[in-house]
Parts: structure tokens; sequence; C-alpha cells
């Protein structure tokens, strides 16, 4: 699940996205893509070689407005591949120093949403898997395919 427009003010709501104050933020928001990242595709793939079908970006059920980034439902798992910017990864997010107070807010609502999304998801039934882009892709999916019961071998050749 990538950043998602706030619904508007509110608890949380850290006001209007400030304009890029400088040519690097703007450079930095164009290299933060927030759907299809090279982290998803390959995890993806990865996955597609192995056999293992999903659901992409969907909303494991109708009452949350929450998309997960890999759905079973019939499995109920739901699968989060975080961006480290996006949801301030611990090991390499960092905050932006142009607008910081902005981004302390903004990144800190997209964490406490995270955090609600998988209360509201387990309290559903749902099992909540989330990984950081920084990880391993064969490592995400062998922990998918442990969580699936599902279990092949490293494709060969
Ligand atoms: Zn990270």
């Amino acid at each position: 699940m990538e950043n998602e427009a706030p619904a508007g003010p509110g608890p949380g709501y850290p006001g209007p996205a400030p304009s890029p104050s400088s040519d690097v933020v703007a450079a930095r928001f164009r290299r933060q893509p927030r759907r299809d990242t090279a982290h998803e595709l390959a995890v993806r793939r990865r996955l597609h070689a192995r056999g293992v079908r999903y659901r992409v970006d969907v909303r494991p059920c109708r009452e949350t407005r929450a998309r997960g980034d890999l759905v079973w439902k019939g499995r109920r798992l739901v699968v989060f591949l975080d961006g480290c910017f996006w949801h301030a990864c611990p090991t390499c997010g960092h905050v932006p120093r142009a607008n910081r107070d902005w981004w302390v807010a903004k990144l800190a609502g997209n964490i406490a949403r995270d955090r609600r999304t998988d209360a509201w998801l387990e309290s559903a039934g749902w099992r909540v898997l989330r990984f950081w882009e920084h990880e391993d892709p064969d490592v995400v999916v062998d922990a998918i395919c442990r969580a699936l019961g599902h279990w092949t071998a490293h494709p060969t050749g």
C-alpha cells in the first residue's frame, strides 16, 4: 500500500502538501513511484515463477479502504510491500529537510494509518504480512509461500 491522498482535515491531517521547495525535492518526488515499484515487480515475478497466483492492489474486503499490494481472498492473506520512504522505514527512511515539519506529520500519519489497517484486518480475521522495500525479494517470497502453505523449490535452470 502506497501513499494515498489524505481524506481531508481531521486528526493527524498535516495540511495540504507544500509545493516542492527545490528541484531536489521535486526530483525526490519523481523518484518515489507509488505503485508497481521495482521491488513490487521483483516480488511478483518471483511468485509467478513459483506458480503462485495472486491479486494485485485490491481491497481485501468492502469494509476498509485499505488496498493490499498482494491479496489472497480465499486464504485471507494480505501482503503489503511498503516503500521505505512513504512508510518511514526505520532502517533507511528519512525525512526531507525542506518542509520538515510537514513531512514529519505526514509520515507519522502514514505509520498510524498502517497500524490501524493492520489492526482492522486482523480483527476481521485476515493475516497481514508487511515487508520493506529494502528486503531481498527472494526472502519476501519465501515468507509469503510459507504463509500460504505453498512451497515449491526454486525453479532450476
Ligand atoms: Zn528500508
